[in-house]
Parts: C-alpha cells; structure tokens; sequence
C-alpha cells in the first residue's frame, strides 16, 4: 500500500498539527499572496523551463550516486552511497532553492530579495542565484559572524550583494533575523523574503520544499537504474530540514525504504544549549512563524543552541519533519560533534571526498549503522556539501 503524501501541506499550511502561519494579519496577506503566486507561476511553462535549464547548464544536475566502496569494505557491512549534492556549483544544495526563490522573486517583478545569515552560506548562494537572475539581493549578517566568516562576507560583496552589518544585541544570527525582518516589512509588496530551509510561515516550509525535492526524484531514479531495486535507507542531516525534506520526498510512498534523519547532538544530548538536536529533545511549539518541535529553556524561550557545523543549530525544525516524527515515518537519530569529525576525515581519507560538516553528520550515522546490517544492504547518504568552509577549522582544531 503506498501512502498519498501529496496535499501536504492542506490549504492552510498545515503538516497535521504543524506548520501554519502564526504571523500578524498584515502579513498574512503577505504569505498568502506569496503562496497564490507561487501555485500560478510554477505551473507556467515557462518558468519551468527557466527553472530546469538553469537546473542542468548552470547548477550541473543530476549530481551523480556515487558508491563508497573503499569505505563500506572497511566497515564490513552495508553498502554506503553518497549523492553528491557537495558537487552543486556553490557546492551544496541550497543552491536548488535559492535559484527557484530567486526565479520566483523576478516572475513576481519583486524589485529586491532580502535574507540573512549566519555563517554566511545562505548569504552565498543566495547572492549567487540573485547575480544570475539578475535582482537586486540584500543579506544582513551579525557584525560578530562577519568578522568569523570572512571568506563568506568577501564572496558576497563579490556576487554584487549589498551587506548590512547588524550590530545590535548579540550581534549574531537572531539579531540579523530581525533586521531583515524590518526591512522587509517596509514594502513586502517589492520586496521578497528568501528563507533558507524548510522552515517559517506557509508558503516556506513547502516552497523550499518542493525545490529541493529534485534531489529526491534524482536519487531514486539514479538508484533504481543502477542496481534494479531501491535503497533500503535513505539519510541526511537535519538542522531546518531542507536537505533531508529533498531527499525524503520521493521516497515517502516506498515503504520498503527507511528514512533516517540525523540531528546534531553536539556536545551531548543531555547538556542544554550544547546541542541541537530538535525532533529527539525538544517539544511541539512555536517559532518564527510556524509550530514544530522546538528545543525551549525553562523561561519558555528559545534555548542556546550549539554544534560543530554552524548550518544545523536552529532551534525550531521543519513543520513537515515534525509531522513525519509523529506518524513515525521518518526515524530521527543524532551524532555527536566527535563521531562527526571522525567521519569527515574518514572520508576525505578512504574516498577523497572532503564532506562539509553538517553533511559528516549522515555520514557519522551511517558509519556508525552499516556494520550492524549486511553486505547486500544499502545506504543512501545526502551528501548535502563539501568541506573546503571546514578545513581550515578542523585541521586547526586536529592539529594538522
Ligand atoms: C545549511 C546546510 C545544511 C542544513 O540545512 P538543512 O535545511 O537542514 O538542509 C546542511 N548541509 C549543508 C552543507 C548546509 O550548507
């Protein structure tokens, strides 16, 4: 029997109890107008073939399956493959949905697109996707991140981005958030609000969905030419989800496939604020626009978050991954900072593929699960970046 996941979310933007638009009237209008635009112009054929031409000629899709045969041997059990989302041009997957908000912001004749963030790889693939298009783009970032994240902030500047330093408070990605807030709000109807990942108030949560789900439909094709059969897991890591959500969606109605989500656990599980690992800690709530788990403090409010890749400490979590915890669909497992780091040099030593961090997070989880299972068992790990943001970082804190 094969279950139909297609009306998720309902008109509403709800995942079962998740998701919705928890947002003032006024910008509510605002949401819903972006939803109506979005169900007309994706159905255009022209944007369309916009959309897929950039897909193939400019992205460099498919990314290819590849078997980690050196590394599976060595582990002695299943077969772990990689989809190399880490060969995208920008080198990860956030380019598939930068490019469709992107496209979308200029079939909607929007006059600039704004965003923030925190490390700056949303920052980077947003500017990029905004170059190609050709709109306007506008990243606000903390002062505290721009001064880490130095190659990231110079590469913006390069993609012609206007930066805001944001200096207030903390001066780091919750402070970036609110100024790109307020600015949006002084004309969301010129102005668009690009998120980076499966997360905020309906439309979001199903846009970035449905542009990454490429990743997904790729994968489940590729596979089935290759070997004849499917994979029996499917995993990747999950901070606001839009990677794993990508992979996940084609793969829903085959039940035959696991589907594993892997969270950070950071320095713990049992150390608040030294994680943030959202699905397996934390609880239904509210945040940014949207229920979902959300990982709080004992006052109520958003606790710290912590990991060793600074893409995955978010919070809140996708509302359609909150949804597919409940009904058990999708199984959520964690791995540490340390398992973490193991597995990206192990990959960059067996097969020569230099993981980013966030993604060294599947790849721990499949590390630690294939000598459990068969040889004849297969693994399908999102390999959703590459590492070259890291090196620095790891060799330094290994001593290399
Ligand atoms: C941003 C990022 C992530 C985390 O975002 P999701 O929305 O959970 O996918 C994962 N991997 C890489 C390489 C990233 O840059």
């Amino acid at each position: 029997m094969t279950t139909n996941f297609a009306p998720m979310p309902d008109a509403h933007g709800f995942f079962g109890p998740y998701g919705g638009q928890l947002v003032p009237p006024f910008l509510k209008e605002a949401m819903d107008d972006i939803a109506k635009a979005y169900a007309e112009i994706t159905q255009r054929e022209d944007f369309q073939k916009e959309l897929h031409d950039l897909q193939v000629d400019y992205v460099g899709r498919p990314s290819p399956i590849f078997h980690a045969r050196r590394l599976s041997d060595q582990l002695g059990g299943a077969q772990i493959h990689l989809k190399r989302e880490d060969l995208n041009h920008t080198g990860a997957h956030k380019i598939n949905h930068c490019l469709g908000e992107a496209l979308l912001a200029k079939f909607m004749n929007k006059t600039k697109v704004i965003a923030e963030t925190g490390a700056g790889q949303h920052g980077v693939a947003l500017a990029t996707a905004c170059a190609l298009v050709g709109i306007a783009c506008e990243i606000h970032m903390g002062q505290v991140d721009i001064e880490k994240e130095h190659p990231n902030v110079t590469k913006m500047r390069i993609l012609g981005a206007t930066l805001v330093p944001v200096t207030r408070g903390a001066a780091t990605l919750k402070e970036a958030v609110d100024n790109a807030f307020e600015e949006y709000l002084k004309d969301p109807k010129n102005y668009f609000y690009a998120i980076g990942s499966v997360v905020g108030p309906h439309p979001f949560p199903m846009m970035v969905r449905d542009f990454q789900s490429i990743v997904g439909r790729e994968a489940r094709e590729q596979f089935l030419k290759k070997h004849g059969k499917l994979p029996d897991y499917a995993a990747a890591c999950v901070g606001g989800g839009s990677n794993a959500i990508g992979l996940f969606t084609a793969f829903l109605g085959d039940e035959s496939v696991r589907l594993v989500g892997v969270e950070p656990a950071g320095e713990g599980t049992n150390k608040p604020g030294r994680h943030a690992a959202t699905l397996t800690m934390g609880k239904p709530g509210e945040i940014h626009g949207m229920k979902c788990y959300v990982l709080n403090n004992a006052a109520g409010e958003p606790d710290a978050v912590h990991s060793i890749a600074s893409g995955l400490d978010y919070p809140g979590v996708g509302p359609q991954h909150s949804y597919l915890k409940d009904i058990g669909r999708v199984q959520y497992e964690v791995a540490n900072d340390e398992e973490t780091l193991d597995a990206f040099m192990r990959l960059s030593r067996v097969e020569g593929i230099v993981p980013a961090l966030e993604s060294s997070h599947a790849v721990a989880w499949a590390m630690r699960t294939a000598p459990t299972l068969g040889k004849d068992v297969n693994i399908l790990v999102n390999l959703s970046g590459r590492g070259d943001k890291d090196a620095d970082y790891v060799a330094h804190k290994l001593g290399l």
